[in-house]
C-alpha cells in the first residue's frame, strides 16, 4: 500500500498554492510561507496594502511591466512576521514562484536560508547571483499530481453543497 501522506516539501509547496488564490492582483497570484522546524511562522499572498483598494476592484498600477500596486506575497509573509514579532532568522520559504530581485535581497537580508519554489517566474540573473554568494539554496519543488491525489479536497465538501 502506499503512503498515503504527503512529504512536508509537497505540504508546504501545496500550502502556498492556496495562499495564492487569495491573491488580489490580476497579474501572477503567488502565495508565500514561511517555515522553522516544519513550522508555518508566517504567510502572505501579493495584493494591495491592507485597506487600500484591490487591483481586482481598480485595476493594475503597471510601471514598466510589474504592477505596483501589490505588495509581493514575500514581502508581506516578512511583514507579518515584523508586526507580530516574530523572528525570520534561519528560516525557510516555500513560494509559489522564483522571487524577484527586490523580493530575494529582502529575504537574504532577513536571514532566510533556503527558497523552495513552485515555478520559475522572470528568474532575475543578479537574484541568482546575490543567492549564490550567500550560498542559500533555490530550491525546485514541482507540485505532484499524486500530491493532488492525495490532499483531494473534494473529500472535505460538506455533503450540503453537493449539487447531485
Ligand atoms: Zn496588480
Ligand atoms: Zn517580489
Amino acid at each position: 500500500m502506499s503512503d498515503p501522506r504527503i512529504s512536508w516539501d509537497q505540504y508546504f509547496i501545496a500550502q502556498s498554492a492556496i495562499l495564492s488564490t487569495r491573491s488580489t492582483c490580476n497579474r501572477l497570484h503567488v502565495g508565500a510561507i514561511l517555515v522553522r522546524d516544519n513550522r508555518i511562522i508566517a504567510s502572505g499572498y501579493n495584493g494591495a496594502v491592507s485597506g487600500t483598494p484591490h487591483c481586482t476592484e481598480v485595476g493594475d498600477l503597471m510601471v514598466d511591466g510589474h504592477c505596483v500596486r501589490a505588495v509581493h506575497a514575500e514581502q508581506n509573509a516578512l511583514m507579518q512576521a515584523a508586526k507580530m514579532g516574530i523572528p525570520v532568522d534561519n528560516t525557510e520559504l516555500y513560494v509559489t514562484d522564483v522571487p524577484c530581485l527586490e523580493c530575494t535581497k529582502l529575504l537574504l537580508q532577513a536571514g532566510i536560508i533556503k527558497i523552495n519554489y513552485m515555478r520559475n517566474y522572470r528568474n532575475d540573473p543578479f537574484a541568482a547571483e546575490l543567492l549564490e554568494q550567500k550560498k542559500v539554496p533555490l530550491v525546485h519543488v514541482p507540485f505532484a499530481a499524486q500530491t493532488a491525489k492525495q490532499v483531494n479536497l473534494d473529500q472535505f465538501i460538506d455533503p450540503s453543497q453537493r449539487s447531485e
